[in-house]
């Protein structure tokens, strides 16, 4: 079988469309380098943010340059109490000094109490007025280690939970037995240097972990009572400082 003229043109136009579509095909295969040395896409800033990352935690705030993630002390047992120095052994008494004095309402020392109105902390405020404003009033260096603990809180809990304060200041010396003698009654709440927080709603499966982040706040003393978290601070008596 022989092919014609006209059969020979057509297979050779066939052939050169076949020629030139393998080289389209090649080119789109196989560009030249220079285009593949294309810049890489810079990758999202999200994954170049520097370690650690900010947070919401007012430790950042308020402690310097030294910049905290978290809280990472293990939670608090029942009965347990831990210091600044991370003791689970030394006393209040050594770790935020003794109280000075039972602080009388309208004294000197009551006049250097200062009130804290955080309308994101709880107060409980259960006492007959006047006394019931007593659970906001405390030592001036108490809201340094309060407002890091309402943070930490927020951050733990994330509004599910509330810090609550049950008991700040207390002149009615309701932090003996009521048979004991007031007169060598025995309380850092009497001078305004310690405080009673729990969560709000209560729940107390959750004071271990809420004691651990008042030890993160800065109190220098927190121990477990089951029923709250008591936390105090090394810091100059207001009796010391009006001469009581
Ligand atoms: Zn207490």
């Amino acid at each position: 079988m022989t092919s014609t003229p006209n059969q020979k043109i057509y297979l050779t136009l066939l052939l050169l469309a076949l020629a030139l579509w393998a080289c389209v095909r090649v080119d789109l295969s196989a560009p030249p380098v220079s285009a593949v040395i294309v810049p890489t896409p810079a990758p999202p800033a999200a994954t170049v943010t520097p370690w650690p990352t900010p947070t919401p935690i007012v430790i950042q705030m308020v402690a310097g340059p030294i910049i905290e993630p978290a809280c990472l002390l293990p939670d608090v047992g029942s009965g347990q109490s831990i210091t600044a120095s991370g003791s689970y052994t030394e006393t209040e008494r050594s770790a935020s000094t003794p109280m000075v004095c039972h602080i009388t309402r309208d004294s000197c020392a009551y006049n250097q109490l200062v009130g804290i109105l955080d309308p994101s902390i709880v107060f409980k405020e259960e006492e007959e007025a006047p006394y019931n404003t007593e659970d906001i009033l405390m030592h001036p260096a108490m809201l340094g280690p309060l407002t890091r603990l309402n943070e930490l809180v927020k951050a733990e809990w994330g509004g599910e939970y509330q810090l609550r304060v049950t008991d700040a200041y207390d002149s009615l010396l309701e932090h003996d037995p009521p048979e004991s003698n007031p007169s060598t009654r025995y309380s850092l709440h009497y001078d305004g240097r310690a405080i009673d927080v729990t969560t709000w709603p209560v729940n107390w499966n959750l004071y271990g972990r809420l004691c651990a982040l008042a030890h993160c706040a800065g109190f220098d003393y927190v121990e477990n009572e089951v029923t709250h978290c008591h936390a105090s601070i090394n810091a100059s008596s207001l009796c010391t400082q009006c001469g009581q």
